[in-house]
């Protein structure tokens, strides 16, 4: 990479959104460079630390087995799986958002999520597994809705694939380099970037050139700018290089923003989780099991109701209750008829507290024990008979609690009793860049900036106050390979 060297297309950021971006625009036949900030040992972004779950639209079994041709004759038997239709994902992202979604960029994103799936099958080589996380209850597989699919070898397996993928076509990805700032021309074009790398600054001109650079999550700066006072100490699950310097710069030159910036999704995680994302321990902070047990604050008392929605929905809700309470702390606590049903993180990655009494939980933890035992007491006497049912919100909760407890209670009378402590990390932010169906990254006067295009986490638009679960991917995706074909040929 040298000043003289001219791109056709160069894309920042080298997570899913922006090698899919990158991979599109080598299929137009652009030539393409992939400035990545982070180190090679380190390189692929959230995307990289993310499991590899993709939701897209779908008419069934047949369209999803066509996309894991692999599966066995016996898998396939044991499998609950249904369709999940174009309408259904676009009602979930639009009551998701409360109704603020971009409609034209949902449209996109559902409409093109299954072919964008088989693309990167076919083009890009991206082989997809059945998700392991799925419930399995009496030796069936329940496939949520939309939850059907990982890539193989979740987010890193994904990385590893798409750039297996550009090195056999020609995609050059180039490590520690930093993009930091926008080449423009007379009519406020973008025709290059400056890029940072081994301390110098270079100007490197371009036909086009497609963000993919992420969020702001890593920033405490921006987190406190945005999110809100003390979110500047929030631990952060996934990449430490998602700063958010991109979004600030392309504001610098005009582009207009979209999206919830004073919202995030953050989501319960160990206490012990590192102050950044460690890549090779992936999810195995993630703490998602509380609507199992119950969830206590510092002074032993409930504080929200743990069975109100299911994690893909509820998570940040859970995640921003944790962080109100004292010390952002809270315990997380089963017995032994739930606690092996926890998933599987806390296995690997837990230090759970074990003891035989409340008292004695109370004594490990800190808390005051007639407050731990009057909680645990009320709690029980309130659970609902019934039958407990982990695929749906089953109404089984327990009466008259103040939280309230709306599904999935069961009494937790069952020693030795298990705590798991736990805070909330943030994940990344849904704040972003203003772009059209193409991809374009807007003005102020919702004009397209010509030569500048947009994917993945750096867009907004889509989410406000939920997430759901794989969208995340899928955006990166579909808006990457729109944004690289169309980066491609505005650039030829
Ligand atoms: C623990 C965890 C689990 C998750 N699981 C899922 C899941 O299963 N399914 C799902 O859909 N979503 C999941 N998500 C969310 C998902 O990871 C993101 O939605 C997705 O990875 C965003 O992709 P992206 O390509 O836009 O950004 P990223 O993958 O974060 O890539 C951004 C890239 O830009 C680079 N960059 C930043 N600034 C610069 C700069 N100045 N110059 C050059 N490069 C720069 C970064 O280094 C990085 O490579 C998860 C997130 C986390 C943290």
């Amino acid at each position: 990479m040298a000043e003289q060297d001219r791109f056709d297309v160069i894309v920042v950021g080298a997570g899913n959104a922006a090698m899919c971006a990158a991979l599109a625009a080598r299929e137009e036949g652009a030539r393409v460079l992939v400035l990545e900030k982070a180190p090679a040992e380190v390189k692929g972004g959230n995307s990289a630390f993310s499991g590899g779950l993709f939701r897209f639209a779908h008419q069934g079994s047949e369209d999803v087995l066509s996309l894991v041709p692999d599966t066995t004759p016996a898998e396939v038997a044991r499998m609950d799986m249904g369709p999940y239709t174009a309408e259904t994902y676009s009602d979930d992202l639009i009551r998701l958002s409360e109704g603020r979604a971009d409609p034209e960029l949902v449209r996109v994103l559902v409409d093109e999520s299954y072919d964008t799936m088989r693309w990167m099958q076919t083009r890009l080589g991206v082989r997809w597994e059945l998700n392991r996380q799925s419930p399995r209850q009496e030796d069936r597989d329940t496939f949520l809705p939309g939850n059907e699919l990982t890539a193989w070898g979740g987010g890193a397996g994904l990385m590893q694939q798409l750039f297996h993928a550009a090195e056999g076509q020609g995609v050059d990805v180039v490590c520690s380099a930093s993009a930091v700032g926008f080449l423009t021309d007379d009519h406020g074009g973008v025709c290059g970037v400056r890029v940072k790398t081994g301390g110098e600054i270079q100007s490197l001109e371009a036909g086009a050139v497609v963000l993919g650079s992420g969020g702001f999550q890593a920033s405490p700066e921006m987190r406190a700018r945005y999110l809100g006072p003390g979110w500047d100490r929030m631990k952060v699950r996934g990449s430490r290089y998602n700063t958010g310097e991109v979004l600030d710069r392309a504001r610098e030159i005009g582009a207009f923003t979209s999206g919830a910036w004073s919202r995030s999704d953050s989501a319960p995680a160990d206490l012990d989780s590192p102050d950044a994302g460690v890549l090779t321990m992936g999810n195995l902070y993630s703490r998602n099991s509380s609507r199992l047990g119950i969830m206590v604050n510092t002074e032993g008392r409930r504080f929200t109701d743990e069975g109100a929605d299911f994690h893909a929905t509820g998570g940040v809700e859970l995640g921003q209750a944790i962080w109100a309470q004292p010390d952002g702390v809270a315990y997380q606590i089963f017995d032994q008829q739930t606690a092996p049903m926890v998933e599987g993180p806390y296995a690997v990655g837990g230090r759970p507290v074990i003891a035989d009494t409340w008292e004695e939980l109370a004594h490990e933890l800190s808390l005051d024990p007639e407050t731990l035992r009057n909680t645990m007491t009320e709690f029980n006497a309130a659970v609902q008979d019934g039958v407990l049912n982990l695929n749906i919100k089953d109404g089984k909760g327990a009466v008259g609690l103040t939280p309230p407890r709306s599904n999935w209670a069961r009494r937790l009378d069952q020693p030795p009793f298990v705590a798991y402590r736990v805070t909330t990390t943030i994940l990344f932010t849904y704040g972003g860049l203003a772009v059209d169906p193409e991809a374009r990254v807007l003005d102020g006067a919702y004009e397209p900036i010509p030569g500048l295009f947009a994917t993945g986490e750096a867009i907004g638009g889509l989410y406000y106050r939920h997430f759901s679960t794989g969208s995340g991917l899928m955006l990166g995706s579909v808006f990457g390979r729109i944004a690289g074909a169309n980066a491609a040929r505005h650039a030829g």
